[in-house]
Parts: structure tokens; sequence; C-alpha cells
């Protein structure tokens, strides 16, 4: 940099020296022109007034000696009168040659302007120049007392020819003195220029480092050597305190903000601000994030929006949602997007085959080896995130990517991923306890069924559904015939093992779409969805009865116990319009199958109303 402001200085001078050079010059010679026509006209003016005299005295046969004294006149070369076409007509052509000569005496003659010409050789330089005499009334001398002509009219002319070549010398030598001094100058001016600006220039250069320093996140101080203006010192010092200011502030930020919200892996930005503001960014996001999903009702809500959060901040395609609940040692697939979890199907069953769970680490692609053994497909990447969401139940998301790069991308944005993952994990964990509540306050402890309490909250979304779906349900009542014997019996433990057998072969038998509820004791309801007809539930209710007879349950030392069921069926909505109403009426159909002789079903009529009625 230096090199060039000095180089710039430089050609600055050498081009001001050839302005100045040139102006002078250009001067010099219209000032020698000038003097040279000043001379000429000074001795035209003393050829003018000897003629003159000459005339007056009447000794014009003089005027020759006169001319040639006055031609020895130095640096006059030639001289000669050039007779104008009036003076000839009135006093003839003279006894010397006193016609024009050339173009330019012709020229003068005619115009009465005086005219030059330089004419420059290697050696000589000379100026041609002829002056008009005009005819005037001059103090004391009137050319109109001797010639016949007008004021004005042009009466002749002298031409000269003079040697300029000591003009040029001056000139000469004023080229040298003025390179001299020119040169003399710039060596004068760069020396001081360069102890002049040394000290900004290094300033200057000292700034330009530091600032693609700073560019680059390094908020470096500068020096300066002395010599600088108070301004620039100030300048300096004030651009230092700056950049301290910006340094601990980034590292603040460094410190604070990382911690808190995470930071890229690869630190792909080296500038600490850029990456403050992709941290602040993302902080902010984060906030509004951790707002809404405190507002969510349902863990799935919050699973989708931390979906969104994936797809549409960081651009995942395929990534898989997975529970796993280590009690029942189940895992399950909660949510999917694009192309993802490749992993083996067994380990759906063996929750504690998943790596990333076991381990409660990051699982990722490596190369040469696979780090999972259940990922299965070639070309494909992974990464694995293992959140406890509980004691018993974790959360496993699995990425996958189409390539490394897309790989290599998540990675680094993975802290700021987990940072979401983190703010969800406390309300997933507030969603899976009240799920667990509501699961435990619907469910019958002893068998796992489904309780009255939920039949009255799900029959509010069942029926008007079915109304609207056209959907005919077949509501069984069964109660085991002459179960207290069994209590009174073998106990209340083999009671409640003949209760748990029977709610198995409910479950076995009706489809998954079907409601099994213990109603109470040793009643149970059956709510067939969606049967076809009053046959289809017929069947379904008999095959029930003949599933139970037929079971066999061990009592104690080998003993089996058979029991049978009495089950009354109702149809909906063919027989009542409303639910509870139909389970009245497959309640009255239940009594008649006990009064009737146990081990049967019986389809409601409106018969049995009036025989329970009169009962
Ligand atoms: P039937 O229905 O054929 O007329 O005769 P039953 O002997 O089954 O008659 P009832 O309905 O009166 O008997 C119900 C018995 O079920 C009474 C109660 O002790 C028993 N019970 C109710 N809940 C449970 C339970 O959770 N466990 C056990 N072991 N027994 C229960
Ligand atoms: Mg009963
Ligand atoms: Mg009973």
């Amino acid at each position: 940099m230096r090199q060039k402001i000095i180089f710039q200085f430089l050609a600055i001078a050498i081009l001001l020296a050839v302005i100045i050079t040139s102006l002078s010059l250009y001067n010099l010679r219209n000032t020698g022109i000038k003097s040279v026509i000043h001379n000429a006209e000074s001795i035209s003016q003393a050829v003018k007034n000897g003629l003159t005299t000459h005339m007056i005295n009447n000794n014009m046969d003089q005027i020759d000696t006169y001319l040639n004294l006055v031609s020895n006149m130095n640096n006059v070369e030639k001289l000669w009168l050039v007779r104008g076409e009036l003076v000839a007509k009135q006093f003839g052509n003279g006894t010397k040659n006193e016609s024009p000569r050339d173009d330019m005496d012709r020229s003068v003659l005619l115009s009465g302007e005086m005219k030059y010409k330089i004419d420059e050789s290697l050696v000589n330089t000379s100026i041609r120049i002829t002056i008009p005499y005009i005819a005037t009334a001059g103090v004391g001398m009137d050319c109109l007392q001797c010639h016949d002509v007008s004021y004005g009219d042009t009466l002749g002319a002298v031409s000269l020819v003079l040697d300029v070549s000591e003009l040029k010398e001056i000139g000469l030598e004023s080229i040298y003195l003025i390179a001299i001094a020119i040169v003399f100058g710039i060596i004068l001016i760069v020396y001081l220029g360069r102890r002049i600006l040394k000290p900004y220039i290094i300033l200057f250069e000292n700034l330009g480092k530091s600032i693609s320093d700073a560019v680059s996140g390094k908020f470096k101080n500068i020096s300066y050597t002395p010599g600088l203006t108070k301004d620039m010192v100030s300048l300096a010092d004030e651009y230092n305190t700056l950049m301290s200011i910006f340094r601990d502030t980034s590292e603040d930020i460094e410190k604070k903000l990382k911690g808190f919200v995470g930071h890229r892996q690869s630190g792909y930005s080296s500038n600490p601000l850029e990456e403050s503001k992709d941290i602040i960014a993302n902080l902010s996001n984060l906030y509004q994030f951790k707002k809404e999903i405190e507002l969510d009702s349902t863990k799935e809500e919050i699973y989708n929006r931390l979906s969104q959060v994936f797809t549409n901040q960081f651009k995942i395609k395929h990534f898989t949602f997975l529970e796993i609940d280590m009690l029942k040692q189940k895992m399950t697939e909660v949510l999917k997007v694009g192309d993802s979890f490749h992993c083996r199907a067994g380990i759906i069953d063996t929750p504690h085959l998943c790596r990333a769970a076991r381990t409660k680490n990051d699982v990722t692609s490596i190369d040469y080896h696979s780090s999972c053994s259940h990922f299965k497909k070639e070309n494909k990447f992974y990464h694995c995130i293992n959140v406890d969401i509980s004691k018993n139940a974790y959360l496993i998301i699995n990425f996958v990517c189409d390539s490394k790069d897309e790989l290599e991308k998540l990675k680094d944005n993975i802290s700021f991923i987990k940072s979401y993952i983190n703010e969800s994990a406390p309300s997933i964990e507030v969603k899976l306890l009240m799920n667990a509540l509501k699961e435990s306050a619907f469910k019958d402890g002893l068998t796992g069924l489904y309780n009255r309490k939920f039949l009255e909250e799900h029959s509010k979304k069942l029926v008007p559904q079915a109304l609207r779906e056209n959907l005919n349900i077949g509501v069984l009542m069964l109660d085991m015939d002459h179960f207290k014997a069994v209590n009174d019996e073998y106990g209340h433990d083999i009671g409640d093992k003949v209760l748990k057998e029977l709610s198995r072969i409910l479950m076995e038998t009706v489809r998954e779409s079907d409601l099994v509820i213990r109603y109470g004791g040793e009643e149970f309801i059956v709510l067939l969805v969606g049967v076809k007809n009053e046959f289809d539930a017929m069947e379904v209710a008999n095959k029930i009865g003949k599933k139970v007879r037929e079971n066999e349950i061990d009592v104690y030392a080998g003993n089996k116990l058979r029991k049978t069921i009495s089950i009354g069926l109702s149809m909906f909505p063919e027989d009542s319009k409303s639910l509870d109403t139909a389970m009245k009426n497959a309640d009255i159909a239940l009594y008649e199958a006990k009064n009737s002789g146990r081990d049967k079903v019986i389809r409601f009529n409106e018969e049995q109303v009036s025989s329970v009625d009169l009962f």
C-alpha cells in the first residue's frame, strides 16, 4: 500500500512538472515572439522615420546607405522596403527593386496588417516579418503632405528577417533550469511526503488489517507510530475502544448464549457476532416454541409442532418419533415424516435393542462400520437421539439423511435441534402422565378392560358417529352364571382368575374396533361397533358363549373349572335410538336368558319389557 501511495504521488508530481514545463515553454515562446515583433516594429519605425527624414530633406539617394546601416544592426539578417501601389503610382517604381518579393509582402500590402512567420531549423531560428506603413497624420508629420493617398491606405512595408537563435538558446536554458528545479522539487516532495505520510500510511495499513480481522471475528487493537496529528491519534484510540467493546461483547455472548441455546458443531461462521445473531434468532424462535407448547393440549400437538420445526427451520426431510415404554417393553411409532425408521422390525417389541435407548447417547452413521446394527438401509445415513421423558419413558428420534452432506448439516444443527427437544420433554412428560392418569381412571384394575366411566365418556362420541355413519351397534350384556358359587367354593382369588379368563376370551373373540367393558362385578358389556345386523351380532354372542363354556380354568391341584355365561343382545339404533336404552334392553334380554335356564343368548324384544315390568 505504501509503495502504491508513493507511486501515485510520484506520478502526480511528474504530471504536474510536465504541465508546468509546457506552460512555461509556451509562455516563453509567446514572450519571445512578442519581443521579436516588438523589436521588428522598432526597426520598422526607425526605417520609416529614416525614410521620411530622407524624403523631407530630399536626399533619397542616400537612403540605401541608411538602410545598410540599419541592416547591420544585431540580429537583422535581411531588410528590404516594399513600395505600395499608390506610392508607385505617384512616384514610380523607383530605381531599386522595391516591388513585393514574396506572398507575405503582397498580402501585407493588400491587408495593411503585419504578418510574420517563424522558420526553425536545428541550428538556427529566424523570423520573417513584414510591417505595413499606413498613411497617418502623426504629430508634426502628415503623410498626406507628400503622398497623394487617403488616411489608412497602405503606403508600403518594411520586410525583415531577424535571427532569433539567441532567444531559442535562452528558452533551452530555461528548460534545463526548470527541469532541474522540477527534479529537485520531486525528490524533495517524495522525501518530505514519505516522512510526513509514513505514520498515516502505517495507521491505514494497520486499520485495514484490523478491519479484515474483525470481519472474520477477531477484534484486534491497532498500533500507531508517532507523527500523527491529534485527530488521527484520537481516531485510532476510538477505534481501539470500539474493538475492545466488540471483543468483550462477543466473548460474553459466546460464553452465555452458547450454553443456553446450543451452537453449531462445525463453527461454520468464525465470526462470533454472526454466530450470536444466529443464536439470538434461535433463542427467539425457541422462546416462541416454548410458549406455544405450553398451550398445547395433547402430546400429538407437541410432536407435530416439533416436526414442523424440523421440517421448516432445519429442512430435515426424513424422521420418525418413537416412544419407548420400558415397563411394557414396547416401542411405538408416534410420528413419521418422509422415508425414515429403517430399523429391523423386531426392534419394536424389544426396545432395549435400540442402541440410542440403551446407551442414552446419540447414534450416528460413521464410515467403514455400522455404529448401529439394526439400521438396515443402504446408501442412507442416520442420526438417532434419545430423550429421557421420564424414568420409564424415552423418546427416540430417528433422522434419516439421503447424503453425507445432509448428515453433516444435521449434525451441525444438532445442538439447536436438541434445545427444541429438551424444551418439549417436560411438556411431553406432563402429557404422558395425564394420559396414564386418564387411562387408569377409565380402566379396570383387575382385567385391564375399560370401565363404566369410560363407556359413559366414550358413548358421547360414539353415538353421534354411529348415527352419522349409519353404523349398527350390537349391545351385548353378559353375566357369568352362578359366579357367586365360585367365590364361595374356591375363594375370591379363583373368582378373580375366572373374571380375567372371561376378559381374555372377550378380547380375543371381538374385533379391535369393538369395545369390551367391565360394567360392574361379573357383568360385562360388549359393543359390536359397525356390526352388519342382529344375526352377525348373535353369532358373535354365541361364539363367546361357546368359548366360555369350553374354557377350562385351573383351580387347584390339577382341578379344572368350567363356567357358562348368559348374554342379552339388543341392537342400536334398531331397538332404540338411545344407547342407554339399548343397554337396558340388553339387560332385560339377559334377565330373560337367566330366567330361561342360563348359558344362552337372548335377543331383546318388546314383550320382554312387559314381563319384566310384571315381575
Ligand atoms: P347368576 O348371575 O347366575 O344369577 O348368579 P351369580 O352367582 O353370578 O349372581 P350374582 O350376580 O348375584 O353374583 C355376583 C357375584 O360376583 C357377587 C360378588 O361377590 C361377585 N363379584 C363381583 N365382583 C367381583 C370381583 O371383582 N371378584 C370376585 N372374585 N368376585 C366378584
Ligand atoms: Mg350378576
Ligand atoms: Mg352372575
